[in-house]
């Protein structure tokens, strides 16, 4: 067991954390970042990204969250792969424990553990994932211009992910298990009053399928829960938008999350219920859920937290 004291302890390896670390090192506060689970966070699960500053070609998502741990390391974070079990925000000094029983004492946390995206489950799906299987419309669509797609889904995420499609996409399929939409009115109007949209009812994906040699999916296999028939829909990109779950269940009871259990931080801020503890990325912001975002807001925290130390 080892104990480490640090002026800002980061949770989290994704961009939130990497960029709250390199701000944080470069104002000379010696940050400590606790990878988790997922060394390099969500990027690290899919293939190219085209909407990061900076790389006029696609660049790999491991590849990029790689840059941003060498930079980070580079300017002196402090990098521990472990996983935060349990945390006591009763008084500062911060105290964290671990999976690997080691102690973390922090004068201020950032808490950037993110979000983790629902998925079906199928062994097809992670096969294809990132080779036509997508969990983000907004990341990926571009790459389906002209083409036809699915969403899985029947809330408003779902319907706002498929009437972004139509903008490149050929056509979409709205591929719902039920005989009616979660989304709101207006969300469903727009869904009908889209010609590029159709809707399968009460049907769930059995299969994704596609080429092996290059990896390509090609169609995914529906059942309609109904009549127990199983067709195949011919598509050449899947989007799962069936929701995310932030990763918050460590902090439940003691800071302020919001009803579907996000952190909630002060308006224009990363500051949470309780002071010298922030929160950047996706597991504050369920609207953008985009690494650029999470970037900019691990930098907010950063200097939030030199200013809150400087008092
Ligand atoms: C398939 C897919 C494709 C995407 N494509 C794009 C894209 O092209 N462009 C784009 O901008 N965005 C894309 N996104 C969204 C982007 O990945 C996220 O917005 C971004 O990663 C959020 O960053 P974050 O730092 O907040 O959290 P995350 O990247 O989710 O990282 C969370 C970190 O917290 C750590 N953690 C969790 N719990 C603990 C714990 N208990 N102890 C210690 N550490 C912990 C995890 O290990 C992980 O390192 C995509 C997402 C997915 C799922």
């Amino acid at each position: 067991m080892a104990e480490y004291k640090t002026k800002v302890l980061i949770i989290g390896s994704g961009p939130a954390g990497y960029t709250a670390g390199i701000y944080a090192a470069r104002a000379g506060l010696n940050p400590v970042l606790v990878s988790g689970n997922q060394i390099g966070g969500q990027l690290t699960i899919t293939t190219e990204i085209e909407n990061f500053p900076g790389f006029p070609e696609p660049i790999g998502g491991q590849e990029l969250m790689q840059r941003m741990k060498e930079q980070a390391q580079n300017v002196g974070v402090t990098i521990i792969d472990d996983i935060i079990s349990e945390v006591d925000f009763s008084k500062a000094p911060y105290h964290c424990n671990s999976a690997a029983n080691n102690l973390y004492c922090g004068d201020t946390v950032i808490i950037a553990t993110g979000a983790s995206a629902r998925w079906l489950g199928l062994e097809s799906e992670k096969k294809f994932l990132g080779f036509g299987v997508s969990g983000c419309a907004t990341c990926d669509g571009f790459f389906y211009r002209g083409k036809d797609v699915a969403v899985v889904g029947g809330g408003n995420t779902a319907a706002e992910e498929a009437l972004y499609l139509t903008t490149f996409a050929k056509s979409v399929t709205l591929i719902h298990r039920r005989d009616s939409l979660r989304a709101d009115k207006l969300m469903q109007q727009r869904l009908q009053n889209n010609k590029k949209i159709n809707i399968e009812w009460d049907s769930v994906v059995e299969e994704v399928v596609g080429t092996e040699n290059p990896l390509s999916v090609n169609g995914v296999i529906i059942k309609n829960v109904k009549t127990d028939r199983t067709t195949k829909l011919n598509v050449d990109g899947l989007f799962i938008a069936i929701g995310h779950h932030p990763n918050t269940e460590l902090f439940k009871g003691l800071l302020e999350l919001d009803n579907d259990g996000y952190i909630v931080t002060k308006h224009d801020s990363c500051e949470t219920s309780i002071p010298g503890i922030f929160a950047a990325g996706d597991v504050q912001n369920a609207n953008f859920r985009q690494a650029v975002v999470a970037a900019g807001t691990g930098c907010m925290a950063a200097l939030e937290a030199e200013k809150y130390l400087n008092k």
